[in-house]
């Protein structure tokens, strides 16, 4: 399969856009005081297919921290360097059924971290990261999230700054973690990295590239560049369904049918195997931190253009 004809996914967007271009509800994140700042009518959509052919609606070229969403790369990254088993052994790839920054989720679960979606998991996966120092380490998240998308991204120095200012609780995750042994690196400089990787600077076109990348096994369909193996697409995409929207992560499979990543400055990552990548971009956020107007324009496009995996026809 393939996704809908180039027309019929224009009139998608166009009619997702329009449908909730208005619908400005849910609450911008603000324990990341540069995210406080965000405009909550900001509004974006593309889709991208395993071919390299972008359409999209709104603001699809506005800029935002990648936030949570690279979570998604950096463990299919480490999942390539050090192979699934090693990988799921460390990290899991079970649900928190708890908020994504939650430590009563590690003491429930014995020093686990349970899967690499949340703050806890995404941390140990980062811990895990190959090279010799902190410059290395940075260097291997940054271009292999620059490989996804098939052009360099940069670090959004104001939100990293501001982040990194407020960041007690992820440092605190990271050191609880270290505490049972299960971190691969040094806690604080861990947190630093994991902190750089959600500041990455992207466009909802650069994520849908992203997602069409992990769509087609791992090729990039602007470069022909192969960042990672298809079994790696594989491991990631089940990671997501089961974690990818926090704790909501079993509603939106029941609504959307695909597995999805979501982050707190407002984008969703959306995976159609074998198809393509469709990301949302909108700031005002659900309790659980996923975009509401990027669920509802999803869900829109997941029964327009026929994607979700779990339809008989
Ligand atoms: N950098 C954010 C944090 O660690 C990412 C959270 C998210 O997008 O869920 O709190």
């Amino acid at each position: 399969g393939s996704l809908p004809s180039a027309e019929v996914v224009d009139d998608a967007l166009s009619a997702a856009y329009a449908r909730f271009r208005d619908d400005a509800s849910g609450r911008v994140a603000d324990y990341i005081p540069a995210l406080a700042e965000a405009d909550p009518s900001l509004f974006g959509l593309s889709v991208a297919d395993v071919h390299g052919s972008v359409r999209q609606a709104g603001d699809a070229s506005h800029p935002f921290s990648i936030q949570s969403i690279s979570k998604a790369f950096v463990f299919a990254l480490v999942d390539q360097a050090l192979g699934r088993e090693s990988v799921r052994r460390r990290v899991g790839v079970n649900n928190t059924g708890l908020p994504f920054n939650s430590i009563l989720a590690i003491e429930l679960n014995h020093g686990s971290p349970m899967n690499p979606m949340v703050n806890a998991g995404a941390l140990a996966t980062t811990s895990l990261v190959p090279g010799a120092d902190a410059a290395d380490r940075w260097d291997f998240v940054q271009q292999g999230l620059s490989r996804f998308a098939g052009r360099e991204l940069k670090l959004d120095m104001r939100v990293y700054t501001s982040e990194a200012g407020s960041n007690q609780r992820n440092e605190s995750i990271a050191r609880l973690l270290d505490s049972y042994e299960r971190l691969g690196w040094d806690p604080i400089q861990t947190t630093d990295v994991y902190t750089k990787q959600c500041s990455l600077s992207v466009t909802t076109r650069d994520l849908a590239i992203m997602g069409s990348t992990l769509a087609a096994g791992g090729v990039n369909p602007l470069t022909g560049d192969q960042v990672v193996d298809a079994s790696v697409c594989r491991d990631t995409l089940a990671a997501l369904a089961t974690s990818g929207l926090y704790e909501r992560s079993g509603d939106w499979l029941y609504e959307i049918g695909m597995p999805g990543k979501s982050g707190v400055s407002g984008g969703i990552l959306t995976i159609a195997p074998g198809k393509g990548g469709l990301a949302a971009f909108s700031p005002g956020l659900d309790p659980a931190g996923n975009s509401i107007r990027g669920q509802r324009a999803t869900h829109y496009l997941s029964g327009a253009l026929g994607l979700n995996l779990f339809a008989s026809a």
